[in-house]
């Protein structure tokens, strides 16, 4: 391709932090492997699951391109290295955000047969109500750590801890958290309970004695900060992929969360009718946490 084509890509702008669900763009980078077409836009609604944290799924969706629909099969991060002109998906990735010479991009995939050019004007459409599904599952996620934390404050610490969360409670969640996964209305968080958390001061054998009862107070925290109807806010330090984002919460009464976060989510807790937790030893040093949003 000619020097012209390869200016043309920049770091796509990302409008799902505004919670814009369709877009007219260009087309910047087209790109076939065996297997698919890697389109690269100017901008996209499309928010592309994490190389690093891929605990948010892709958003679906399709592209329109002279009248005609075409399924975005999944949607990765990408960076293009602009020395070499050359684009990396996913876990190939070989750089940090903010490499010099590196852009970080929105990679939407197509089907083999999708014959696209540069500067060729697209529309991007997600599909709104999966997207709609996974945001109310990431922050109602969000919403029920910092209400674990909360609740294992009363407690279930015989020691002060150096980490505390945004709410100055001590943080389970980032102590002791392995793997979070958003779906449809839900997120999933494992939490391992091993020897350190011991020794960091956790009562492990009450947490497991009183499982329910954590439960139901988990439940009551998030029953009392759904009535606040808070807004939640994302502020966006740029429009790209790359710029730090952060999910802002405030609860009222001197409860306020702000956090970094790269998800769709909710604008406000007026979206949810309520949201419960159910906990689960899955082995003696395994606790999951599952979030539900109704
Ligand atoms: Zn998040």
């Amino acid at each position: 391709m000619s020097d012209v084509v390869i200016h043309q890509v920049r770091p796509t702008k990302v409008l799902f932090t505004q919670g814009i669900m369709q877009s007219l763009t260009q087309v910047q980078w087209v790109e076939q492997t065996d297997t698919s077409t890697y389109v690269v836009t100017e901008k996209t609604p499309f928010h592309p699951v994490s190389h690093i944290w891929p605990d948010h799924p892709a958003d679906k969706g399709f592209l329109v391109f002279n009248g005609k629909q075409y399924t975005v099969t999944d949607c990765v991060t990408g960076a293009f290295d602009i020395e070499n002109s050359k684009l990396y998906k996913g876990t190939d990735i070989p750089v940090k955000r903010g490499e010099p010479g590196w852009y970080f991009v929105v990679l939407h995939e197509l089907e083999l047969d999708m014959a696209l050019n540069i500067n060729d004007a697209v529309e991007l459409v997600v599909d709104a109500r999966y997207q709609t599904a996974l945001s109310r599952g990431h922050s109602a996620g969000h919403l029920a750590s910092y209400a674990l934390n909360k609740v294992l404050e009363q407690g279930y610490w015989r020691k002060d801890a150096s980490r505390k969360d945004v709410l100055n409670n001590r943080d389970f969640h980032s102590y002791a958290q392995t793997l979070s996964l958003v779906s449809e209305n839900k997120s999933t968080d494992s939490y391992r309970l091993g020897k350190t958390l011991k020794k960091r001061g956790l009562n492990v054998a009450e947490i497991l004695a009183d499982l329910s009862l954590i439960e139901a107070r988990v439940n009551d925290v998030l029953a009392t900060w759904l009535a606040t109807n808070a807004s939640v806010v994302m502020k966006c330090e740029g429009d790209t992929l790359t710029d730090s984002r952060f999910w802002c919460c405030d609860l009222g009464i001197g409860e306020s969360i702000t956090m970094p976060c790269g998800g769709s989510h909710v604008q406000s807790l007026t979206e949810y009718k309520d949201i419960t937790i159910e906990l689960t030893f899955k082995s003696d040093q395994e606790l999951e946490m599952i979030t539900k949003a109704n």
